[in-house]
């Protein structure tokens, strides 16, 4: 989104969409100075480190400060080096604190810290001119930090004339539906583990950090020990709080299979091994531990696994989305599995708040105009919310 306050501007989330084939320039949006040429661009918020938010930076110029929370920037720039190709990595910029409002040009901005998938999430409060415009982020109640939501609906900002509301699980779910919490698919994980008596191997993003904390309470409750990769390993440790599971905490072990030795070497990443290897262990001790181990998966173990004959009654628990399962880009993993005869279970919530909790959303913020975005289904809006609006993408209108 692009907002604009007596011919200063600001830019709100720049996102790759989920389903484009590569990082390409030809996805940024026609705005003015994003070269960094044009002084009325103050600043790029990010609300939160997904790639559908923040995925474009890397296409704009380093000149333009980027706004985020500090968490994020410093997920964001750690794991950076771990991927391929030329990751983003956010220019320097404020950083948002929850609660705390800062002036940038016309704009007073307040931001709110928020439950959603994506670890240092916020929704943002914008007011310039008189006016209030409240945009979402992504969010839900279900997950581990749904009481920071519910706070924010019992004292809600007043007065809001636009609400810039997502509405992902519109079309995905009934309007009735609704997604378990986190805490219950930390019960779905005991279950599995509990009677697995191979290795259990997760598929997750490393960075869903609430998902890594359900996996590992259900390590603990089954008395098993989960085992993480380097990249996992810097992704924890960039969260920067100390409540969430570590590389050297007991219960936790560092497996780094062949392609990150690799990498490790090629990129002189020695001393960063040092600082994660208290719990380090290597094939043969995983070999040994197998059944009383939960392996946080990702394909770059597959000709570790193999090599190792550690796929005999091996489980494989997909826990992400499912429609990212049926992309072509996992076709090898799904005939990876068929060939191993290894059994595949679903274990997920979603990172978005369902039909009947973004109604109660709408009704605690009580705008006088809700806009929908991010969605494939704003015409659903007005089944479920009042006032609402429909906007087309580049189109500007007022607040
Ligand atoms: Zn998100």
């Amino acid at each position: 989104m692009e907002v604009n306050s007596h011919g200063k501007r600001l830019i709100i989330d720049m996102g790759l969409p989920l389903d484009a084939e590569r990082n390409d320039k030809k996805y940024l949006p026609n705005i003015s100075g994003l070269d960094g040429n044009d002084d009325s661009l103050l600043a790029v918020l990010i609300s939160h480190p997904h790639l559908d938010h923040f995925g474009l930076l890397g296409h704009i110029s380093g000149n333009i400060q980027v706004i985020m929370g500090a968490d994020a920037r410093r997920i964001l720039t750690q794991v950076s080096p771990f991927l391929p190709d030329c990751w983003p990595i956010p220019a320097n910029g404020m950083n948002l604190q929850s609660g705390r409002s800062f002036d940038l040009g016309p704009f007073k901005i307040t931001p709110y810290l928020i439950d959603h998938s994506a670890y240092d999430a916020y929704a943002i409060l914008i007011e310039a001119d008189g006016k209030r415009l409240f945009y979402s982020g992504d969010f839900r109640m279900h997950g581990r930090k749904g009481k920071l939501t519910e706070k924010l609906m019992a004292n809600p900002p007043e007065n809001i004339d636009v609400l810039l509301m997502e509405g992902s699980t519109l079309g995905r779910l009934e309007n009735d539906e609704s997604f378990p919490c986190e805490a219950e698919i930390e019960e779905q994980f005991v279950a599995a583990f509990s009677k697995t008596t191979g290795l259990s191997l997760v598929h997750t993003s490393a960075q869903n950090i609430d998902r890594i904390v359900s996996i590992f309470r259900a390590c603990k409750k089954t008395g098993k020990t989960l085992v993480i990769d380097l990249y996992t390993s810097v992704v924890l440790k960039a969260t920067g709080n100390k409540h969430i599971p570590q590389s050297d905490w007991p219960n936790i072990a560092l497996f780094i299979p062949h392609k990150q030795r690799i990498q490790i070497k090629n990129n002189n990443w020695i001393d960063l091994l040092k600082s994660h290897s208290k719990n380090r262990i290597f094939i043969e001790n995983l070999q040994a531990i197998s059944d009383q181990s939960v392996l946080l998966f990702r394909p770059i173990h597959i000709r570790d696994l193999e090599k190792a004959d550690l796929l005999n009654d091996a489980v494989y628990i997909y826990s992400q989305w499912e429609g990212y399962w049926e992309q072509d880009s996992n076709a090898y993993l799904r005939e990876w599995l068929a060939k191993h005869k290894i059994p595949k279970q679903s274990i997920h919530t979603s990172g978005h708040a369902s039909p009947s909790d973004l109604k109660r959303f709408a009704n605690a913020l009580a705008p006088s105009r809700i806009v929908p975005i991010h969605t494939f289904m704003p015409e659903k809006y007005s089944e479920l919310f009042n006032n609402v609006e429909l906007n087309a993408d580049g189109e500007y209108w007022e607040v």
